[in-house]
């Protein structure tokens, strides 16, 4: 403990002790210079052009990253056609067992993935460490076991692979995005090209010496780095038979337009604006938490965040207060220290389209509230920020500002909720907080939401299908639907 006063702490605890810094000290080993993973090994792209990947924790330069152009791509589809047909015909415990494997060499470097994944991307350690690597592997464990059953997905008929699958993944989960395409995909006996979002490669290709270290046959899963036109390639590729993509609403409808009439299969995993709603009769304290793990966890980089809060109105007061108590206990700043809450934005775009979102949102008459805090002068870091007396109307209150800015909402009865959480043209998730089960069961039918959490919120398993409504997509990831997207009934 350092002597430094920290006032947010004074009036929550009464005591005048602010923590030392605590920096993790693994070693995160990421290379100078990544090529591309093409037939199981590392190749230099064929544009001879790199990009640099940049830390946002504070600007510092962490790798070179290979610049895909279309016959790399290209080479990466020929890659996996060659290797889906003795990889399609492998007897599902056989895959079953490589799965196994990448779990288990992700769970042995599960420290240095950690610190990797929070340099490149900016989330806190406590996040990469607790919650992005275990539950990465935890999804191949799950389709580990699945591998030799599928028999059991749809009784009487049989699951056959698709063929090569072209993933787009974005940065906001970069090892989690990976592991929740390529599981599913290998587990049915499909075979893949994925390419990682510009911002956050490096995970993806640290796990390509996972790949190798399990042995996995060349060309099984393949990895093309660079920015969206690189994507445009994978997911225009002719050997392509299904796209499956995360990312922006706007990006997703693009794909949706050029793959129309092609026959490939498409699945989207897209944007949202969450509405988490607490009622009068919920219990306050647990559901304050929610509402702050909600939106603040991953700086809000979260496609299903809890980003508009409809609070009933004889509860607003109460919880507003308690909210503001709390944003002034979160801790801001260096995301590789182990006490960090919020860490760093991704990039400075992502920053500067918070930014500009927040500018918006006070021009238009919202009430904004933000905790002092110090933070870093190196780095792209944004404060957490409430907004109240925001309207429907309001812009805060329909962008997805992807960053952690919550627009404060009310509501008088459990009808005038449901019309205000529906009235979004996404539908990703939503969180109900309230005593009473009977109502829970009733949000959750009306809700048109992929997700429902009740009293709870950002909760995931690999059992539990995800995906959404209307733009935020269509198609599931995770559980035996999740499945059912990457197999063909014969
Ligand atoms: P983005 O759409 O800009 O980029 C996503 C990926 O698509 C990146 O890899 C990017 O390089 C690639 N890309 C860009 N243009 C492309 C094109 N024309 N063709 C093919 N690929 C292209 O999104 P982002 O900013 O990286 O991610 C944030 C968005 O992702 C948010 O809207 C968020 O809600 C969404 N998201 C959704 C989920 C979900 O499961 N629904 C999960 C995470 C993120």
């Amino acid at each position: 403990m350092s002597a430094k006063r920290n006032p947010a702490r004074e009036l929550l605890f009464g005591d005048l002790w602010e923590y030392d810094p605590a920096p993790e000290t693994a070693k995160a080993f990421i290379d100078e210079r990544y090529g591309l993973f093409i037939n199981g090994k590392f190749v230099a792209p064929k544009t001879k052009k790199y990009f640099d990947s940049i830390s946002p924790r504070n600007e510092q330069k962490l790798a070179e990253i290979a610049l895909a152009g279309s016959s790399d791509v290209d080479a990466a589809y020929q890659a996996a056609t060659t290797a889906f047909k003795s990889w399609s015909k492998l007897p599902g415990t056989e895959r079953a067992k490589y799965l196994f494997r990448i779990a288990r060499l992700l769970q042995d470097r599960a420290r240095e993935f950690a610190v990797a994944e929070t340099l490149d991307g900016g989330k806190p350690i406590k996040e990469s460490r607790d919650f992005d690597v275990p539950m990465a592997a935890a999804h191949f464990f799950y389709h580990a076991g699945w591998a030799d059953k599928l028999d059991h997905v749809t009784p009487g008929r049989t699951l056959a692979p698709l063929g090569v699958i072209g993933q787009v993944i974005p940065w906001n989960f970069p090892l989690l995005m990976l592991a929740w395409k390529i599981a599913p995909a290998l587990a049915t006996g499909n075979t893949v090209v994925l390419k990682p979002a510009e911002t956050t490669s490096i995970t993806a290709l640290k796990f390509a010496t996972i790949l190798q270290d399990a042995g996995l046959p060349p060309g099984v899963v393949n990895f093309v780095t660079g920015a969206g036109e690189t994507g445009s390639a994978v997911v225009n590729h002719p050997l392509a038979a299904k796209i499956a993509f995360t990312g922006s609403t706007a990006v997703g409808k693009a794909i949706q337009r050029a793959l129309a009439g092609t026959g490939k299969r498409l699945t989207l995993e897209l944007g949202g604006k969450a509405a988490n709603i607490v009622f009068e009769d919920a219990p306050i304290d647990q559901a304050v938490e929610g509402i702050i793990n909600g939106i603040f966890f991953n700086q809000g980089h979260v496609c299903c965040a809890g980003s508009r809060l409809l609070v009933q109105e004889s509860v607003a007061a109460a919880v507003l207060a308690k909210l503001k108590i709390r944003l002034r206990s979160l801790r801001t700043g260096d995301p590789l220290d182990k006490n960090t809450d919020v860490g760093a934005i991704n990039s400075k775009a992502q920053l500067a389209r918070i930014q500009a979102l927040v500018a918006v949102g006070v021009a238009e008459g919202a009430e904004i509230y933000q905790a002092d805090c110090n933070l870093p002068e190196k780095g792209w870091y944004f404060p957490p920020t409430l907004f109240s007396n925001v309207s429907q109307s309001h812009s805060i209150a329909r962008e997805e500002i992807f960053g952690p800015v919550l627009s404060i909402l009310t509501f008088r009865t459990p009808e005038e909720a449901v019309e205000k959480a529906n009235n979004t043209h996404y539908g990703l998730s939503a969180g109900v907080w309230t005593d009473k089960g009977s109502r829970i069961l009733k949000m959750s039918t009306e809700l048109k939401a992929g997700v429902v959490w009740a009293n709870s919120f950002n909760k995931f398993d690999p059992t539990s299908p995800f995906g959404g409504f209307k733009e935020s997509g269509f198609g599931r990831e995770g559980g035996k639907q999740g499945l059912l997207d990457y197999a063909q009934l014969v």
